[in-house]
């Protein structure tokens, strides 16, 4: 009892720390995200190998879409309705990507490693059913030439600007490199599960890059956003193949 004891009471102050860390992000959730058993993001850890498994299939196209300062949380690009730009997988069809976002600091360690300095959400919506692929984001010399097109778009002070003909695959894709798959939830709002999250491997380093003085720029402007990792539970995240892109 003493040992069960001592466990819930770490685990309650980790809970207390994760649940001060981030003012605006601990407002906006809900009970069920406490009580959920399959929330993100994860420790990517416990990871089952299957080189086999097919990678998702990634359409793409360039489209006009809305650079927005989400309500002073992060920087979020919109994309139109039904966009060219999807995801397939498991045989369930198209899912169309609905917006992409900014974590600083990244939300998906993986291994014992730390979490990346930012982090990139995409966000595809089938008639509800999610699908979110992660892409770390590390520091180095250059900025990725669309990564700093997008952070310029959106106007200083201003609550959105649009970008004409944005191919966002040269972030959303990564050819080659293997996805971490796993059963998880919105990682804001009301935490909502049955999200089918691929995360890109960031060994032996990160995807993308951005520059320190373009992370400080935008850190300078947006405060932390990122929920601290969540239990895996009885979860496992699969290590499957790389991305297929399709013309
Ligand atoms: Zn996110």
């Amino acid at each position: 009892m003493r040992h069960r004891y001592g466990w819930t009471l770490r685990a309650a102050l980790t809970l207390a720390a994760a649940w001060t860390t981030n003012a605006a992000l601990a407002q906006e959730h809900c009970d069920h995200c406490r009580t959920g058993r399959n929330q993100s993001p994860v420790r990517l850890e416990r990871i089952l190998a299957a080189p086999h498994a097919p990678g998702p299939r990634l359409q793409h196209a360039a489209e006009n879409v809305q650079i927005v300062d989400n309500g002073g949380k992060n920087l979020m690009v919109r994309f139109p309705q039904a966009s060219r730009n999807t995801l397939s997988f498991d045989e369930r069809g198209a899912f169309p990507l609905s917006e992409f976002h900014l974590h600083a600091p990244g939300e998906h360690p993986q291994g014992s490693g730390p979490v990346p300095p930012l982090e990139i959400h995409f966000v595809h919506d089938q008639a509800g059913a999610l699908a979110v692929v992660g892409v770390a984001v590390s520091i180095a010399q250059q900025t990725h030439p669309l990564l700093r097109r997008v952070l310029d778009a959106l106007p200083a002070g201003a609550q959105s600007g649009t970008l004409d003909a944005l191919d966002p695959q040269a972030l959303r894709f990564h050819a080659g490199r293997p996805l971490l798959r796993y059963a998880g939830s919105l990682t804001t709002g009301t935490c909502d599960e049955g999200v089918s999250w691929f995360v890109y491997d960031t060994s032996p380093r990160a995807p993308l890059s951005i520059s320190a003085t373009d992370l400080k720029r935008y850190t300078d402007r947006f405060p932390p956003y990122a929920r601290d990792p969540q239990g895996l539970h009885a979860r496992v995240v699969v290590r499957g193949g790389a991305p297929v892109a399709v013309p």
